[in-house]
């Protein structure tokens, strides 16, 4: 299916876009599809919803100044279109975006190593049962789909919760002391690859735990940020963030 979905992407992209409509019209005949973004009928991903993933780098700090800040490098908004393509993707199967939503991951990996050439690329753990619910590791899905190549040192120690539901400093004290490392990491620099960053806690918590392991992380890159002012709590399912764009880019 994945090698299907790449061909036929690098196919479609390379075509005028009446032939390409024509042959898109043909495969959701044969594999009928809604746009994970947003509904439309018969299209994996609609037009829009495509142009919505087009990669936009954005670089935010998390965990303050000094070496326990982090700058995070982000490829996309968690927002709108963009929100619905990645909870599609993450929660509802829907893998054939994965090459769509791999772009703006890999820009923001670009942007990321482009401070730091020699890291290597380090996903963050999920939990078993996050990966036995899905039956596929998100991001790992998106690296392999961006050519990335990425390690997987660390392992979770214990359940986090329901992450969603808690506010910033909630958040911080429930990813304390969550992953550890496999091995010693000494004299080794990773960036943290992640899908979406809201408070940060998760890659700070990452990062707590190579640097306890003798390695250094300077960095991160995620998929997506989510775009607020105030990260207090979760906006409920549905609701969209109103943000003005330019407000949020700090670099
Ligand atoms: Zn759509």
């Amino acid at each position: 299916m994945p090698l299907r979905d790449a061909l036929l992407d690098a196919l479609l992209s390379a075509l005028p876009p009446a032939l390409r409509d024509a042959l898109l019209d043909a495969r959701s005949v044969l594999f009928p599809v809604d746009c994970a973004g947003c509904d439309s009928a018969d299209r994996s991903l609609c037009d829009q919803c495509r142009a919505a993933l087009e990669p936009d780098v954005t670089v935010r700090s998390v965990g303050g100044p000094g070496r326990d800040g982090l700058r995070v490098h982000s490829g996309a908004r968690y927002e709108g279109r963009v929100r619905r393509v990645i909870l599609a993707f993450k929660e509802q199967g829907r893998t054939d975006a994965a090459a769509a939503l791999s772009r703006p991951l890999a820009a923001a990996v670009a942007a990321a190593l482009s401070t730091a050439p020699a890291a290597e690329l380090l996903l963050v753990p999920t939990s078993r049962a996050a990966y036995r619910r899905r039956g596929y590791d998100p991001v790992r899905l998106l690296a392999s789909r961006a050519g990335l190549r990425v390690v997987r040192e660390l392992h979770q120690v214990r359940a986090t919760g329901v992450q969603k539901a808690l506010g910033v400093e909630q958040r911080a004290a429930n990813r304390d002391g969550a992953f550890r490392a496999r091995r010693d990491l000494s004299g080794r620099s990773f960036i943290v690859v992640d899908d979406v960053v809201t408070s940060g806690a998760t890659i700070l918590e990452v990062a707590r735990a190579v640097r306890a392991a003798g390695g250094d992380v300077l960095g991160a890159a995620t998929l997506a940020f989510t775009p607020r002012l105030l990260p207090i709590r979760d906006i409920a399912e549905g609701q969209e963030y109103g943000n003005d764009k330019e407000a949020h880019k700090t670099a």
